[in-house]
């Protein structure tokens, strides 16, 4: 495995791949990595030739409120674990290379980065459109790979590959999650034993309204209350909505289409947020 720091290192060792046909997938993190990391770098190796993750705290996806002196950084632990997974080059800029001095261009995303997250994280997924795409053009992969526990930004990430013509797949894998049911996020360590055994809570409560959904119930609030009635014992639910999948707006009852329930909630001072989604059987699987 090969560890690069520069956008000039990296061009160079991944032109020199590309001559030999090779297809590359790049799998975008901010490090502190675990199963749902290996998730996608699995993806990317099963998919790709040449796999790059990229590690890198992204400074203008974070408010000035938010964590970012103190997300989770391990860059031993990360390293050992990509060499452990098969990646081939792990790209670990600093902020300098990723924002030059004057740094003034950023990546605007429309009405997908307004809902949810975006209501609440004012300029997040600008930060993160503007990241993603600097990425794309410092990897210039075939392939990306994105978790499917951040749903926003995978819709944000997908609209903004075909609005800007950038010619590469993006890929959605599923969500992976402790045994238990909780969301594997980096964010998970903040919580106290205590705090961990509360935020089952979120998961329970989609779980609640997936079985439901899975029986039969396509009414969009009575969905929407099953879950809430679970996330009750979060220190405070930030928001709760079932939305379009495509479009990201609420959905409307009953539910005739892709949609997906999406929560974020506050246990103690640790923000967490988690998806399931309601895929609804196409004319195809009904003739079936
Ligand atoms: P992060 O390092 O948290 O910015 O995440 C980097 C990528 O990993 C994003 O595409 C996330 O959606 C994805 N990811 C994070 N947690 C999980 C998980 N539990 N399962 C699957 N993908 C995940």
């Amino acid at each position: 495995m090969e560890i690069i720091t520069t956008a000039a290192d990296l061009r160079y060792a991944i032109a020199r791949e590309r001559i030999n046909g090779k297809r590359v997938g790049l799998v975008p993190t901010m490090g502190y990595l675990h199963d749902g990391h290996a998730a996608l770098i699995e993806a990317s190796r099963l998919e790709c030739d040449l796999t790059v993750v990229s590690i890198f705290v992204n400074p203008t996806q974070f408010g000035p409120t938010e964590d970012l002196s103190i997300y989770p950084r391990d860059f031993l632990r990360d390293e050992k674990l990509c060499r452990g997974a098969g990646v081939d080059v792990l790209f670990a800029p600093d902020t300098e290379e990723v924002y030059p001095a004057q740094f003034q261009t950023f990546v605007e995303p429309g009405d997908l980065a307004s809902p949810l997250c975006g209501a609440f994280r004012p300029g997040h997924f600008r930060g993160v459109a503007t990241v993603v795409s600097k990425l794309f053009n410092m990897v210039q992969p075939d392939v990306a790979f994105f978790g499917q526990k951040d749903f926003q930004q995978c819709a944000v990430v997908r609209r903004m590959a075909i609005d800007l013509n950038l010619p590469i797949k993006i890929v959605t894998v599923p969500t992976i999650r402790e045994p238990d049911g909780l969301a594997m996020s980096s964010r998970n360590r903040y919580l106290s034993d205590e705090e961990r055994r509360r935020a089952l809570a979120i998961s329970a409560g989609l779980f609640a309204a997936e079985a439901e959904f899975r029986s039969g119930e396509r009414n969009v609030e009575k969905l929407v209350a099953i879950a809430k009635r679970q996330l009750e014992t979060v220190d405070r639910l930030q928001y709760l909505e079932l939305v379009d999948s495509d479009t990201l707006k609420s959905a409307e009852s009953p539910l005739i289409r892709p949609a997906a329930l999406c929560a974020a909630a506050y246990i103690g001072a640790t923000r967490l947020i988690d998806n399931v989604t309601f895929a609804l059987p196409t004319q195809q699987d009904k003739r079936l």
